[in-house]
């Protein structure tokens, strides 16, 4: 990596394929700063970018640009970045010895043009591994690659969604073959009762992370095992559980194949719990030990994560799929199918209870955690029945609650003002509370201006969105027209955007129409809202309720006012974020086990509007936000939807809409409102990013794990 002979096309293209860049608002500059519209045309993609260039264009446009600098600077902080010996983890990872957390998850949410997530675990996931890499955390990542991703949603006339299922060209990402120590490609193999699944694993680098993917598309496979990691959660419980076994059995088999010897083994979600029984059974070999012996040793080094408080959210398999997909490593493991499936029941011995991932996954782990204080709670009564001995506060299920990764979430123009009145290297401290006091010290107008600066980003954002759509669906030139006028930037904006599961209510706001009609008509007192999401390809309620929402968007008095972007991804869910005045979050609690969206909204100023669930019941002080209800549950659901759709109108329209439009007489601020944005940023800002939660995750799940420290979160029996 001698910094001397790289040119300025060996280090763009260098740059390009490791996902540092996207993390930093300087080198995303340069990439877009090469060629504007094709850099969002490609979905900001530099490796696809680069491609359109030869190395004599790229030259020449390097200097037409004067880029040639900018460049040198972005690579060798790169460098400064691989190699610094100074980072959080070279001071309190030492346990963990030379040998890495093993981190597994079904999706990861690094960046757009990488499209292996469908929503907030994969982007969870995908922030976890940055933070590490910030942090400098001993840590292997690994997935699987979905060829096509999740999917594509098109909206079409009517408001119905469709999805189309693009065919991600391996070379035109940055990823490339993992190799064994020898140098060869890494190629592992799972057996089945039908014999076995091969996959290929992809590399690709995230800052110091390496995350592999495996790839079931290979030559040694049946056409239709080709297939098989083509897409995330797509087809049958067939499909699932051998995506899982690949992912499992097939990631941990990877890891060895490598030489890695991991310290700690995280679990995000029950997905890759097979990943255990392989730890098991090469630790039985390898150290001549009976199944009981070798199980009680591998756990110890075992973490789990549970993300899902709703019970049909678990993963559950029958008789006959875990037979024949189990059955070899039950074998190996000498305990037979019979014998193994006993690990995924709540009740050991009760032949009616189907295999649960979730349950192989508390009962193979070390400590095991919930993503909020509320769903741990929620946690702990979901799962007494595995600890029948314990009281529910006593059940062995701790929480970290979820963050986001700072430097991903935080548009560059309010970066500007935090690095302004922050104290210096204010990134490298992110967790200390201390560190974000002084964002009381910038001045209203500045943080006003730079807000609605990115509001109005947002909305031209939002603008192209639509006329893409109109575009493809060859809408009338009257539709453009109203489309180039809708949003308001002068407008109160509220966003609402995320998977539209039916548990999070994306429709809530809409029970009462008539009161809507007339929020939205007020023209002295403007309000707004900007809807996104994608609801999954086998959910027809999820797609009944987009469709509402859309037919809502067409109609008089609402056109122009409320929106719909098709398509949310992490770009769209970055514009939203940054740029909205408002984030509305109302699922039916206690569903929403954490919930992260609305804390990349607290870093850019914006405030919270939300259910008292998930991260938000332990983040409200009465001032840094606002909330809708009381925090109270109803066993009727439609009761309870109900009463929180009319709390939702009372707290717009008594407290939402009033501060926002009081407005100073002398400078026509909105003093109040610009007050409760600080607060918001300064007591929510430190505990609620990425940092922290990898900083408590080491402490109190990898560090115990891998040096056999107790941890507070309790440890399993
Ligand atoms: C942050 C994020 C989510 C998570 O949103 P929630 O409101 O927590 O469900 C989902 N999708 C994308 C693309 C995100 O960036």
């Amino acid at each position: 990596m001698a910094t001397q002979q790289q040119t300025f096309h060996d280090k763009l293209h260098a740059l390009a394929r490791n996902y540092w860049w996207c993390w930093q608002p300087d080198v995303v500059a340069v990439f877009r700063d090469l060629a504007p519209v094709r850099w969002r045309e490609l979905d900001h993609n530099p490796v696809l970018l680069l491609d359109e260039f030869t190395p004599e264009s790229l030259e020449h446009r390097g200097r037409e640009a004067v880029l040639h600098s900018r460049v040198n600077y972005a690579y060798r902080r790169w460098q400064e970045y691989m190699t610094s010996q100074h980072t959080w983890g070279d001071t309190h990872t030492g346990l963990l010895g030379h040998n890495p957390v093993a981190y597994f998850s079904a999706e990861f949410g690094i960046h757009e043009s990488l499209p292996n997530y469908s929503g907030g675990l994969g982007v969870l996931a995908g922030d976890h591994l940055k933070s590490a890499s910030d942090l400098g955390v001993p840590l292997v990542a690994v997935g699987l690659f979905y060829q096509e991703g999740y999917f594509v949603q098109q909206i079409d006339e009517t408001g119905w969604q469709h999805e189309v299922y693009p065919f991600v060209q391996n070379k035109r990402l940055a990823i490339k073959p993992a190799k064994l120590p020898s140098g060869e490609t890494v190629v592992v193999q799972v057996e089945t009762r039908n014999g076995p699944i091969h996959a290929q694993v992809w590399q690709a680098d995230v800052g110091r992370i390496k995350l592999f993917l495996l790839d079931c598309n290979v030559e040694q496979n049946t056409p239709e095992d080709r297939k098989l990691t083509a897409r995330l959660y797509g087809g049958d419980q067939r499909i699932r559980i051998r995506q899982e076994l690949v992912l499992g059995i097939g990631g941990a088999r990877a890891l060895t194949a490598m030489g890695y010897q991991p310290s700690a083994i995280h679990m995000n979600e029950g997905h890759s719990a097979f990943a255990v029984l392989e730890f098991i059974r090469a630790r039985m070999v390898e150290d001549n030990l009976p199944f009981d012996e070798a199980m009680q040793k591998t756990v110890w080094h075992c973490c789990f994560t549970t993300h899902t408080p709703v019970p049909a959210g678990h993963d559950r398999f029958d008789w006959g799929l875990f037979d024949e997909h189990l059955g070899p490593i039950a074998d190996q493991l000498g305990i037979g199918a019979g014998g193994l499936v006993a690990l995924g029941r709540v009740e050991p011995n009760n032949a009616s209870e189907s295999f649960c991932m979730t349950v192989l996954a508390f009962k193979c782990s070390r400590t095991a955690n919930a993503v909020s204080n509320l769903h741990g709670v929620v946690s702990r009564r979901m799962w007494t029945g595995l600890w029948p001995w314990r009281s529910e506060e006593e059940v062995p299920i701790g929480h970290i609650t979820n963050g986001v990764h700072v430097a991903s979430w935080l548009a560059p123009q309010m970066k500007l003002l935090y690095d302004r009145v922050l104290p210096l290297e204010w990134n490298l401290r992110s967790g200390e509370p201390a560190v974000w006091a002084d964002f009381e010290n910038v001045t209203p107008g500045e943080l006003w201006e730079t807000h609605q600066a990115l509001k109005n980003r947002m909305i031209l954002f939002a603008r192209n969105r639509m006329l893409r759509r109109a575009e493809r669906l060859g809408l009338p030139a009257s539709e453009t027209t109203d489309i180039h006028n809708c949003l308001d930037p002068e407008a109160l904006t509220i966003g609402f955007a995320r998977r539209f599961a039916p548990y999070k209510r994306a429709d809530l706001v809409l029970r009462d129409i008539e009161l809507l009609g007339q929020i939205v008509a007020d023209s002295k007192r403007p309000v707004q809202f900007v809807f996104a999401g994608k609801s999954h390809p086998a959910d027809n309620n999820g797609k009944a309720i987009l469709q509402r929402i859309f037919k809502l968007t067409q109609e008089p008095g609402f056109k122009g006012k409320i929106v719909l972007l098709e398509d949310y991804d992490i770009n769209v869910a970055r514009h939203l974020v940054q740029g909205v005045d408002v984030w509305l979050n109302n699922p039916r609690r206690p569903l929403e086990a954490s919930g992260t969206s609305g804390q990349k909204v607290v870093l850019n100023g914006g405030l919270n509007c939300s259910i008292l669930d998930g991260w938000w019941a332990e983040a409200f002080d009465g001032r840094n936000g606002f909330t809708i209800g009381n925090g109270r549950n109803h066993t009727d659901q439609d009761v309870q939807d109900d009463r929180d759709a009319k709390s939702l109108m009372r707290v717009l329209h008594e407290e939402v809409i009033p501060l926002f439009f009081d407005r100073d007489d002398d400078d026509g601020l909105p003093q109040a409102w610009i007050a409760r944005m600080k607060r918001s940023v300064r007591t929510l800002g430190w505990r609620f990013n990425a940092d922290r939660m990898v900083m408590d995750y080491v402490e109190k799940a990898y560090i115990p794990a891998a040096g056999g420290l107790s941890s507070d979160m309790g440890r399993l029996p």
